[in-house]
Order: C-alpha cells, then sequence, then structure tokens
C-alpha cells in the first residue's frame, strides 16, 4: 500500500510529488532518505506536454510586472529546468516577462527522473486505466497491475479520476488534440513583409508594432495565433477551425501549431488518429509553401508528438473557479507564499481573442478547485481542477499550474498523516498548506531558490 500516487508526470505530477515527500520531512524533521512516507509516481513518460511538444515555454507565467508568482519549489524547480534548455526572454510592452526555453525532450525526462529518485519518489512507468474507492484504500489500476494508496492526486490532464468514477465533469468548448511543426528555412523578412500586407488574414488585435519591431530589428520573436483563415480560398486538404500557425517565431524557424484531430481523451495513444494528425501536419506545410512568400524553401525540421487538450472543466470539487474569484488581488504578504495566478486571460477563437486583465499582484488560487466534495483522498491538480473557461485561461500555464501543483502535494501529505475526514478538518489542512509554503518562502528565499533541488541541500526545519 501506498502512502501517496501521482498520476501524471508531467510538471504537475512531478512537483506534486516531490512536495509531498518535503512537505512530510518539515513535518516530521525526517531525512528524505529514511522517509516514511512512500510516494509513487505512474505515468507512461516524464515531462507531459512540454515533452512531447518540442518547445517547452516553461513559464510563461514567471513574473508580473517585476513580481514572482511562483510558489517556492515550483520556481526552484523551474529554475532547474530551465538551465537544461536555452532559454528566449523578453518583456512586452505590458510588463510581462515571458521565457521561452527550448529544451531537449530526453534530458527533460531525465532530469525529472533523477529529481523523483533524489527525493525518494518511486517512479512507476505505467498507464493507469482507472481508479476504484475500496473500504481498503484506492485501487489504482495500470496497465501492468493493480496497485493500491491511502491518498491519490490526478495529475494526468485528462481527468481520469472524475472519469472512473464517473462524476459530473463539464468540458467547456472541448478542444482538439495537437501537434506542435518546427519549420527552418523560412525567408523571415518576405514572411512578415507578406504578413504586414496582409492584415485580414490575422487577428484583430495582432499587434502589428511588435512586428515592426522585428522588422527593424529592435526585437526578435513575434507572435500571433488563430490563423485559422490563412487564404482561406485556397484548397487545404482538412477542415481548418484550429490551425495556429506562426504561433511563435524567430529569425528562420518558425513554430506552427495544429489543432485539429478530434480525439477522445485517450486520443493520444490512438494510432489511427495520430496518422491522421501526421497527414495533416504534412497537409498544412504544403499549404504553407504553396501560398505563403518565404515559406517556399523550408523544410519541417522537427514534428512534436500528439499532446493532449488544453481546455476549461469542472468537476464535483468543494469549488470552481469563477470570473469574480479572478479579480480579488493576492496582497503583498500572499506573493510566492500561495498559489497565485498572474497570467493575463487570452483564449483564442477562431478569429477573435477574449483577453481579460488580471489584477496587478495576480489573484489567490483557492486549493478547494483541487479537492473533491465527497471524498479529500482525492485531489485533482494541473489542468484537472475545477474552473470556467476565463479563469481557466489564466491558470492554465506551466508557472501557475507548477505553484498549485506544489500546494496540492503538501496538501495531500497533511491528509495522508491526519486524515480530513471532517469538513472542519479540511478547512485547517488548507490552513497549514499555506503555512508550509510560507516557512518554505522564507526558508528558500534565504538560498536563492537555487540549489534546493540538490539532495544535499540542508533545509532547516527548527522553525517549523
Ligand atoms: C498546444 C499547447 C500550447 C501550450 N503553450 C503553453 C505556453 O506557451 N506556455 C505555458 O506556460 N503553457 C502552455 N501550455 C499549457 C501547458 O502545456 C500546461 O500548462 C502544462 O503542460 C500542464 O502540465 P501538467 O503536468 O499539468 O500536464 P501535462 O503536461 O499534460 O502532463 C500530463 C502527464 O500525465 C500523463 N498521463 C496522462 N494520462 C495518463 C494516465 N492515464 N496514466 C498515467 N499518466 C497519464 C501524461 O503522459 C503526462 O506525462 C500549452 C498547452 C497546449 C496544449
Amino acid at each position: 500500500m501506498w502512502d501517496l500516487v501521482v498520476i501524471g508526470g508531467g510538471l504537475s505530477g512531478a512537483i506534486s510529488a516531490v512536495s509531498s515527500v518535503l512537505a512530510f520531512r518539515e513535518l516530521t524533521r525526517e531525512l528524505i532518505k529514511s522517509s516514511k512516507l512512500r510516494v509513487a509516481l505512474v505515468s507512461p513518460e516524464l515531462g507531459g506536454i512540454p515533452a512531447r511538444g518540442l518547445v517547452t515555454p516553461l513559464g510563461g507565467a514567471f513574473s508580473l510586472s517585476g513580481k514572482c508568482l511562483l510558489t517556492p519549489l515550483a520556481r526552484s524547480f523551474i529554475n532547474d529546468l530551465t538551465e537544461l534548455g536555452e532559454a528566449i526572454t523578453w518583456e512586452d510592452p505590458i510588463g510581462f516577462t515571458s521565457k521561452h526555453i527550448t529544451i531537449n525532450t530526453l534530458s527533460l525526462g531525465f532530469r525529472l527522473e533523477q529529481l523523483l529518485n533524489n527525493w525518494g519518489v518511486t517512479y512507476l512507468k505505467a498507464r493507469a486505466t482507472k481508479i476504484r474507492v475500496t473500504p481498503n484504500g484506492i485501487q489504482i489500476h495500470l496497465d501492468s497491475g493493480i496497485i493500491k494508496s491511502k491518498v491519490v492526486v490526478d495529475a494526468t490532464g485528462e481527468n481520469l479520476i472524475a472519469r472512473s468514477l464517473s462524476l459530473r465533469l463539464i468540458e467547456e468548448t472541448p478542444l482538439p488534440l495537437s501537434r506542435i511543426i518546427l519549420v527552418k528555412g523560412v525567408d523571415y523578412v518576405k514572411l512578415l513583409k507578406w504578413a504586414l500586407n496582409h492584415p485580414g488574414e490575422f487577428y484583430k488585435e495582432t499587434r502589428w508594432d511588435l512586428l515592426e519591431d522585428v522588422l527593424s530589428g529592435k526585437s526578435f520573436n513575434w507572435a500571433i495565433s488563430g490563423f485559422t483563415g490563412i487564404l482561406a480560398d485556397k484548397p487545404l486538404p482538412f477542415p481548418r477551425d484550429r490551425i495556429v500557425a506562426f504561433s511563435y517565431f524567430t529569425p528562420d524557424k518558425v513554430l506552427l501549431n495544429v489543432t485539429r484531430v478530434q480525439g477522445s481523451w485517450e486520443g493520444v495513444y490512438d494510432s489511427s488518429l495520430r496518422e491522421e494528425s501526421v497527414k495533416q501536419v504534412l497537409a498544412l506545410h504544403d499549404h504553407l509553401r504553396k501560398y505563403i512568400p518565404g515559406f517556399e524553401n523550408s523544410q519541417i525540421t522537427a514534428v512534436g508528438d500528439l499532446v493532449s487538450r488544453d481546455s476549461p472543466r469542472t468537476t464535483e470539487t468543494l469549488k470552481v473557479l469563477n470570473e469574480e474569484d479572478i479579480l480579488r488581488e493576492a496582497t503583498n504578504e500572499e506573493i510566492g507564499k500561495y498559489p497565485i495566478a498572474g497570467w493575463r486571460v487570452d483564449i483564442h477563437r477562431g478569429k477573435g481573442l477574449i483577453e481579460r486583465e488580471v489584477p496587478q499582484n495576480g489573484f489567490p488560487i483557492p486549493l478547494e478547485i483541487g479537492i473533491l466534495k465527497d471524498n479529500p483522498n482525492l485531489l485533482l491538480t494541473g489542468k484537472n481542477v475545477s474552473a470556467t473557461s476565463i479563469p481557466f485561461s489564466s491558470l492554465r500555464v506551466q508557472g501557475t499550474l507548477a505553484s498549485l501543483s506544489e500546494a496540492i502535494g503538501a496538501l495531500a501529505t497533511l491528509i495522508t498523516i491526519e486524515g480530513a475526514g471532517k469538513s472542519s478538518e479540511l478547512e485547517n489542512l488548507i490552513l497549514k498548506t499555506k503555512e508550509i509554503l510560507a516557512n518554505r518562502y522564507e526558508e528558500f528565499s534565504q538560498k536563492g531558490f537555487k540549489g534546493v533541488l540538490d539532495p544535499s541541500f540542508s533545509l532547516s526545519v527548527d522553525n517549523i
């Protein structure tokens, strides 16, 4: 019997698992290697969407107006992982600093495995097919057998728990599965000039002023999304409802995003959908070469794996995050100590863009959006949490989900140790989780958030 099983090996799952071990160590003053908390992480691979999608834009929500929004462990993790890759940082006129990192997918998976191992988390390379709640614990059915745990965190991004237990699950605007393609050899200036002369093909809200900065050499990248109308009069052998092209580019390299294959939640493993999406990748590239100046001599140099959807959903949790919740500004004391979302809402639909600012300091994320009403031994993190579409669009970025996952991991440990049968007990554990994060913040910030993932890092637990 495991104490805690985290399902899903993306950033959310990995951080939850490590955070839970760290919380155990903080609470019991045990050294990690002698930890009595038995934690396993189940996933067919490590790294999640970034590892499948070639480009790792880790931490779209790194900072807002110069303030760090990440919780301590999430920040250390991201610091650690970014060292694996090549980063491009820029500041846009609104004051967001974004950092895009290209990381070799093997290095990312390998480093996560090392970190899990260092922290005493057992990595089980398997896919969970369902979970069942029994009087003697929670059964997790894997493609290779059945394991049991006291507490389970669902970080699959696919609501495995809600689906297994047939809970009410509402998926607003379900999105298709996607692939990211990297194209090289693009005549960048020709392409940009063409884009400038064809504003009708792009979002109304496109920042042409930024494009001009690129053309004049002041800036090196420009991102647009929702290029769905692309040369609508020219034939494309598949529906255009969600092709996002030119989603991000630097001189010579263009990143495309084909998000068209409609599949079931397990579609990423479905070979016919995979084949269909590969055909679409090739068809889209042919189309661009034929009709878009600058692409004539380009080649596809890499194609990401099929990645799961990024759609908003709600299920039977203690709370559903809604539009009012994103208006409550985080106080200065809360920054860095609680999960806080700061990414501005940017929903790309068709040729339109729904934008909404969030408060200057971001808004605190209530942990109740990841706790099931009827069973607090089942926790949700990552994209599985309950949020309607506008707040979800702010939550869904990696840095934010990483912070939320750190809090959920710590809460999972408290539930494992203390139990959460009554609602008053649960409220108390949520408060304790915040204390844990606040103490970590003090500790980690003294170390500059560096080196703390090294198992030899000694965390002083005397003041906790
Ligand atoms: C096209 C696209 C573009 C994006 N661009 C950005 C961006 O620019 N910046 C940004 O910050 N965020 C971006 N995001 C969002 C970002 O990808 C997510 O925030 C992030 O990947 C969430 O991490 P996660 O660990 O919660 O989920 P995931 O990365 O989806 O990881 C889920 C993990 O669960 C595993 N899993 C799934 N099912 C099972 C199962 N049944 N059993 C066991 N394991 C399972 C998977 O294999 C995977 O390892 C983008 C998302 C998409 C789809």
